[in-house]
């Protein structure tokens, strides 16, 4: 559509260099031309252009102290891209690959991924160039700080709030949380999510992404009449996502088999053990081999991938393109049937184009993987109205949202003459909430 391709001229004349914010922009805007040939008015008032036009870029220096008493620097970004549905929403990464290229094209999958939650969030993406591997605690908790002294005046829980990614937990919610409290001398619960259980975190937070994916795994496969139990599951990863949806997994009774991380990946063919996976990636911050070494029967590899593993299911959950054309290819050889996205666009377009032919169960990381941020704004709910929910209450809210984006995608793909689409059923669905909203605001 030739209004499609002027809009993407543009984004890669107006940003140059940029290939993964290009690639998640091709992606969706790729999908669109049914919703905007039946609907003429997403045409007007440079919608399209506004879409792709962060409202908010901010850059800055974030100078620490490391425990030799050197300082170093890094480099602090927040993309509040779009808030036409509620207050920007969205993670803070912290890993070495980062900049704003990085930032960006997160920022642009989490508008359409908050939307299809239905949960009153805009979408927004932050972090830096930091790597918090091999930094002690003190070390971590001076970059927050820092970090935080330049945040906190952008922030606020109606205007942007912040949660973790890559790098970033538990452990670093807590010293941004302390330091944005010290700063502005206000206990605001709600302008940060995933904070500690004790001080206005919620239950389901940490499990949430994990749970979601494989949850969004199983309402595709009823679909057909399939069911997870008994699946072999392959899963990248061995961060958030990936261990809780090995929780997950098991729960519902498949057995997943591999985890990885930048050293290597693990095939475990009895199944993947929750508790030691915790122990060594939480508890110890170690590696997966760790996990190998004190395994019976797991297997530690440097060489190929964990795609090579014969599988029902596979859920990528370690990062951004992670599964290539080939990969893509192995796994429909060895008969997976399903892929549910556990990171932010961890398949190439290569690899999407290739589940789409061979019509297995392909579903995009912002409708699978939306389970984290919708139960961050549970959280922002709890904190909003000071309660507490039960594991099962915040559970099953989490089921029922991950239920209905399945249905909205299913329902929108069929709307639009192409059944079984997840891509372009979560792209449109989730597009037309933010459209219809930016309308309604005018030229802003
Ligand atoms: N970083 C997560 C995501 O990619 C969660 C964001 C949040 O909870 O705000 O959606």
């Amino acid at each position: 559509m030739q209004r499609i391709d002027e809009v993407m001229d543009e984004v890669l004349k107006r940003n140059p260099a940029e290939p993964e914010f290009h690639q998640a922009v091709r992606e969706v805007l790729e999908t669109l031309a049914p919703s905007i040939e039946k609907h003429p008015k997403y045409q007007d008032y440079a919608l399209l252009e506004r879409l792709v036009e962060p409202e908010r870029q901010i850059i800055f220096r974030v100078p620490w102290i490391d425990d030799e008493g050197k300082v170093q620097v890094n480099r602090g970004y927040r993309v509040e891209f779009n808030s036409a549905l509620g207050p920007y929403k969205g993670g803070l990464r912290f890993h070495k690959s980062v900049n704003r290229n990085i930032i960006k094209f997160l920022g642009f999958e989490q508008i359409f991924k908050n939307a299809l939650t239905n949960q009153g969030i805009g979408g927004g993406k932050g972090g830096s160039d930091f790597d918090p591997h091999g930094k002690s605690d003190n070390e971590v908790m001076r970059f927050c700080q820092s970090f935080m002294t330049e945040l906190y005046r952008h922030i606020g829980d109606m205007t942007d709030v912040p949660a973790g990614d890559i790098g970033v937990g538990g452990r670093e919610i807590g010293y941004l949380f302390g330091q944005y409290k010290r700063l502005t001398n206000r206990f605001e619960a709600g302008v940060l999510t995933g904070k500690g259980l004790g001080w206005g975190g919620s239950l389901v937070r940490t499990e949430a992404t994990g749970y979601g994916t494989v949850l969004f795994a199983q309402s595709m496969m009823h679909t057909r009449s399939e069911r997870l139990e008994g699946a072999r599951v392959v899963i990248s990863g061995s961060g958030n996502v990936a261990t809780y949806a090995v929780e997950k997994a098991q729960q519902l009774g498949a057995v997943p088999v591999t985890i990885s991380d930048s050293s290597g990946w693990v095939y475990d063919p009895e199944g993947i053990d929750v508790e030691l996976l915790r122990q060594v990636k939480e508890v110890e911050r170690g590696r997966v081999s760790d996990y190998a070494n004190r395994k019976k029967g797991a297997v530690f590899n440097t060489k190929g991938n964990v795609w090579q593993v014969e599988c029902d299911v596979a859920l990528p959950c370690a990062t951004q393109n992670e599964l290539n054309e080939d990969d893509a290819r192995t796994l429909l050889k060895n008969g997976c049937k399903v892929v549910s996205e556990g990171a932010n666009m961890p398949c190439t377009p290569g690899a999407i184009e290739l589940f789409q032919e061979s019509h297995i169960l392909y579903a995009p990381g912002k409708a699978a993987n939306a389970g984290g941020v919708a139960t961050s704004a549970l959280e922002m709910r709890q904190n909003a109205s000071r309660a507490k929910w039960s594991f099962d209450r915040a559970e099953h809210e989490l089921t029922m949202i991950m239920e209905e984006i399945h249905d909205a995608c299913l329902a929108t793909a069929e709307e639009y003459g192409q059944p079984g689409n997840y891509v372009l059923g979560a792209n449109i669905a989730g597009f037309e909430r933010v459209a219809d909203a930016m309308l309604d605001h005018g030229v802003i």
